[in-house]
């Protein structure tokens, strides 16, 4: 036997322990509309503690779901840190979902507690009855309960709670592997799936995030997580940012462009993450009022593709975005899009605007029909496989075997990879665009569309056709005060796409309607489409 390294587990509560000791004096700050609310590492490290023995004195024992029904906040990162250090699991319920999703996902968890923001009362009090695992809810902030009382849970208000419990608590010896956290997929076919991540996942997957390659994040850093907490654990940020030591700035409810422009110009972050919508409305708001975007050196961006256009009119203002790929069911981060060294002009854009290289520990490979893996050299398209230690092997309690292949993950994303390991999204499976034999890209046309200086947003669908089996609708919202014809859009799109991927169906529409969080939701599109309810002018 080998004499190596001591065997010390990789868990939540190391780092916890880390950030409120070594960076005791960092801050996290809420947005209040109004100015921030402040709280040090020190001082969350402690209200943690408490929560975990108020948690453990309502009778949360052993590996027992706790949900949280929050924005982004300070008490919803205590529960991150709390939650899983004490050996139980935390369960970030969306608060966008349909009504009957979120009654599915909090009973197939079994969910004992749930904390919820005061202001969330009127969303959770019509589900609450049906919650049926549910014992305790406990209350953040102001709000009126009485919607609540109706559901027969014992109610606790969360300040008096952590006010009565001890300052200290006697964190448990953790397995690594074991549950420490777990977020459903939107579920965009059937029922939502529940993806769990263990301690060991969420240590690695913070790792891979501070390096380079990743965000790489320090302790000068001020990390704003627009992306909310109960999306795919807002991309791992929270735990990152404690991990770099790096201050941490909560948006709270105010992601709106005007509120969030507010709180980037007054709190200055360094880093933030939110999906392209959100950014494209941010440009829009900077470039009318001249706003002041300079603290932030990088802007991680993902959850569907980062239009070129949205990157060049940041780079105009001197801001940096990255593009990463990933979801819920890779912790999220899998791959980040930096060019290398050497690439310059539009070598270093083809990288940029890729899905970038997959990070250290983590495998992919693209495969084709008959589950054949395909060559990387960048031609080849197929559907992307994954595997590494943040990789989902299996979701809870539901068998969906369709999903894993030979110890890969499935992601439904259909692209290339390059022989330099670049990772090019053309579809997800489902939007793939068949026409007579030959796919269109869907990602690609709106990429296009939307660097149309009138275009502000650009879906595309593929549509049931006599012909060619399938072909394209772009449906395109046209910026505000400027007019543009469908003719003139297939004219720009001449140049830079076959001839026979060109559109032919046009829809104008006032806004693309977005899913829960806030990604293009093509299922309406094709719905509005079949139902008659979209004005398609035909051209070409
Ligand atoms: P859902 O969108 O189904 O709710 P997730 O939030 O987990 O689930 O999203 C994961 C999906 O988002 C990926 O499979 C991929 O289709 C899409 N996605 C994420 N990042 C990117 C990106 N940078 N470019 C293109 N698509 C992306």
């Amino acid at each position: 036997m080998w004499s190596t390294m001591q065997d010390f587990p990789l868990t939540i509560t190391t780092i916890m322990r880390y950030g409120a000791d070594v960076f005791g004096d960092a801050e996290v700050s809420t947005w209040t509309g109004d100015g921030a609310r402040r709280r040090t590492y020190a001082e969350v490290g402690e209200r943690a503690a408490r929560l975990a023995g108020a948690l453990r004195g309502l009778g949360v024992d052993g590996d027992q779901r706790v949900a949280t029904f929050m924005w982004n906040n300070t008490e919803h990162l205590e529960a991150y840190l709390a939650i899983p250090s004490m050996g139980a699991v935390l369960h970030t319920l969306n608060l966008r979902l349909f009504p009957d999703q979120l009654v599915y996902i909090a009973n197939h968890a079994e969910d004992q507690v749930v904390i919820v923001d005061g202001s969330l009362i009127p969303l959770l009090a019509p589900v609450l009855p049906q919650l049926t695992t549910v014992r305790h809810v406990i209350v953040v902030g102001a709000g009126d309960t009485a919607p609540l009382d109706a559901a027969g849970k014992e109610l606790h208000d969360y300040e008096e709670l952590l006010a009565a419990a001890p300052a200290t608590f006697a964190w448990p010896e953790i397995d690594e592997r074991s549950a420490a956290a777990m977020c459903y997929t939107s579920g965009t076919t059937g029922n939502p799936k529940g993806v769990v991540y263990s301690h060991r996942s969420a240590y690695l997957h913070s790792m891979a995030t501070c390096t380079g390659n990743a965000i790489g994040l320090s302790a000068s850093d001020v990390v704003l997580p627009v992306v909310p907490m109960f999306h795919a654990n807002a991309w791992g940020l929270p735990y990152a940012a404690i991990m770099a030591g790096a201050a941490l700035v909560m948006p709270d409810r105010f992601m709106q462009a005007e509120p969030l422009v507010r709180l980037l110009e007054t709190e200055r972050p360094t880093v933030a993450g939110a999906v392209p919508t959100i950014w494209a409305d941010v440009l829009r708001h900077t470039k009318e009022h001249g706003s002041d975007l300079s603290s932030l050196r990088l802007v991680p961006c993902g959850g569907s593709a980062v239009p070129a256009a949205l990157m060049r009119g940041f780079d105009e203002i001197g801001v940096r975005i990255v593009q990463a790929w990933g979801m819920t069911e890779t912790s999220p981060v899998a791959s980040v899009a930096h060019p290398p060294a050497k690439a310059a002009g539009e070598d270093a854009w083809k990288a940029r605007i890729s899905q970038g290289r997959v990070l250290a520990g983590l495998e992919m490979r693209v495969v084709g029909d008959g589950d054949v893996v395909l060559p990387n050299d960048g031609e080849a398209v197929g559907e992307v496989e994954i595997r590494g230690p943040w990789i989902t092997g299996s979701y809870h309690l539901d068998e969906d075997p369709a999903k894993f292949h030979d110890g890969w993950l499935r992601t439904g994303d259909v692209g290339t990879l390059s022989s330099d390991g670049f990772l090019t999204l053309t579809d997800r499976a489902k939007d793939v665009i068949k026409s007579g034999g030959e796919w269109i890209s869907s990602v690609e046309l709106e990429n296009h569309l939307m660097a149309h200086p009138d275009i502000v947003e650009a879906a595309v669908v593929g549509v049931p056709d006599d012909r060619w089996q399938e072909r394209p609708l772009a449906s395109v919202v046209v910026r505000d005060g400027a007019s543009v014809t469908a003719a003139e859009l297939r004219e720009f799109l001449a140049g830079r796409i076959a001839k026979w991927q060109l559109p032919e169906r046009w829809a104008f529409i006032a806004e693309v309607p977005k899913t829960s969080v806030g990604k293009f939701d093509k299922k309406v599109l094709r719905r509005r489409y079949a139902d008659g309810e979209l004005e398609v002018r035909r051209e070409g």
